[in-house]
């Protein structure tokens, strides 16, 4: 039997950044993952998002920890990810989501993001071609970006391994048991020892938490994204329209490193479950929107469509928590909806200056994401 300082459980938006920075501390740790590499879970299905524009101090502050180090990946690493600085653009034509997000506005100064209120006229020189009827202004955030979910998710993973953290693939945790001061963490045909056991198995967390007898309100909310063939560069920022559609909530899109498409919608009614089937209505619903609001798309060819999970929780915030439900060292790092993948390496980072007892309590105030919230709030920029 090997034992570790920590067991992560998954290997992916959460899971391998954590790895990366533990490691980098010179934490003994292993990261147990049911699919054959890193990322094959939610990460691949990511459209490659990274904002710190949210409504809550907490998500701002940990997505700001992330975009320094998307953003600085290159050149502090030399590896490329695909990152780009194009900035977050939330277009307005109406008066209810200009209420909205000008309230949103007082939250987001106050925690240090970069946003401003602009004109209709800055809108239009932002993104050629939007449409103009009705066009009020909007928010636009420009330190906001985007990467590749699979290089990057790749790029952390290697550094990790380098770090000196351990990755064993194929391995499905089978059961979780607290024996003392110590974990034991059993698989399809191994089993191990640590002393801290964290849980960022993504969609399947609660599943994991319930082998601990701790119930956790994660559960599978599912998604649907596509991608264009890719053109020359003609918009930069991801366009994000908050407005209700006919059979779906909020839509965005933005042009990727390689000149393509990628783009995303929120569909209403949710669709929950585990069900990864593209569906018949999505890229009709979608296309309209998209078109309706930049009518140059019609002249590009999407190219294939997908559909993830968002491990959601009731109010849209993450659970991140320590010594979860009175059992000392288990750590819960999981619910991360539909922003895994931009608050991973900020969440990597807190979480691991927490458990090597190197955070300030500027650091710690960070992350407030506790299992013992009522759950009633809404994030509002889901
Ligand atoms: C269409 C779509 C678009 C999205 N776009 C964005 C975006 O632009 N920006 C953004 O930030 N987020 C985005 N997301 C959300 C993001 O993908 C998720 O929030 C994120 O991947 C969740 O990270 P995680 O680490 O919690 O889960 P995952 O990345 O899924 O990792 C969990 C891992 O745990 C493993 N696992 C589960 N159970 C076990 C077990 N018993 N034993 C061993 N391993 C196990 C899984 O195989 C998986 O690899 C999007 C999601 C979808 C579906």
């Amino acid at each position: 039997m090997k034992n570790y300082d920590v067991i992560i459980a998954g290997a992916g938006s959460a899971g391998v950044p954590l790895a990366m920075f533990l490691a980098e501390n010179k934490i003994k740790v292993l990261v147990l993952e049911k699919k054959p590499s890193c990322g094959q879970g939610q990460n691949k299905a990511a459209i490659g998002g990274i904002r710190a524009t949210h409504s809550d101090g907490s998500k701002i502050k940990t997505c700001l920890k992330s975009l320094e180090i998307f953003s600085s990946w290159h050149e502090k690493e030399g590896e490329d990810i695909g990152w780009r600085r194009g900035g977050y653009l939330f277009p307005v034509y109406r008066e209810k989501e200009e209420k909205t997000l000008k309230e949103l506005l007082k939250t987001q100064e106050k925690f240090g993001l970069n946003i401003n209120w602009i004109s209709a006229q800055e809108v239009k020189e932002l993104v050629k071609g939007i449409n103009e009827d009705g066009l009020i202004g909007g928010t636009f955030s420009p330190n906001d970006g985007s990467a590749s979910p699979l290089l990057s998710i790749n790029a952390f993973y290697r550094k990790a391994v380098s770090n000196g953290a351990e990755f064993s693939f194929n391995e499905q945790i089978k059961e979780v048991k607290k024996k003392g001061n110590l974990f034991s963490v059993k698989t399809s045909d191994k089993e191990y020892e640590t002393p801290i056991f964290i849980n960022a198995a993504g969609a399947h967390a609660k599943e994991i938490s319930l082998m601990l007898g701790v119930d956790i309100p994660v559960k599978p909310d599912c998604h649907e994204a596509g991608i264009t063939e890719p053109a020359e560069r003609f918009v930069e920022p991801m366009v994000v329209d908050i407005r209700e559609g006919e059979k779906s909530k909020n839509y965005y899109f933005y042009q990727n490193f390689e000149g393509q498409i990628i783009f995303c919608m929120t569909p209403d009614p949710q669709i929950w479950g585990y069900d990864r089937k593209s569906t018949s209505e999505f890229l009709p619903e979608i296309s309209k929107r998209m078109l309706n609001i930049l009518p140059g798309l019609s002249n590009i060819k999407v190219r294939r469509v997908w559909r993830g999970l968002y491990p959601m929780t009731p109010d849209g915030f993450p659970i991140v928590q320590f010594d979860a439900a009175g059992v000392e060292n288990y750590i819960i790092a999981a619910g991360m909806c539909g922003q895994g993948f931009m608050l991973g390496p900020g969440l990597g980072w807190i979480i691991s200056k927490i458990i090597t007892k190197q955070a300030s309590k500027e650091d710690e105030s960070i992350y407030n994401f506790r299992l013992n919230r009522d759950f009633s709030g809404q994030e509002k920029l889901k």
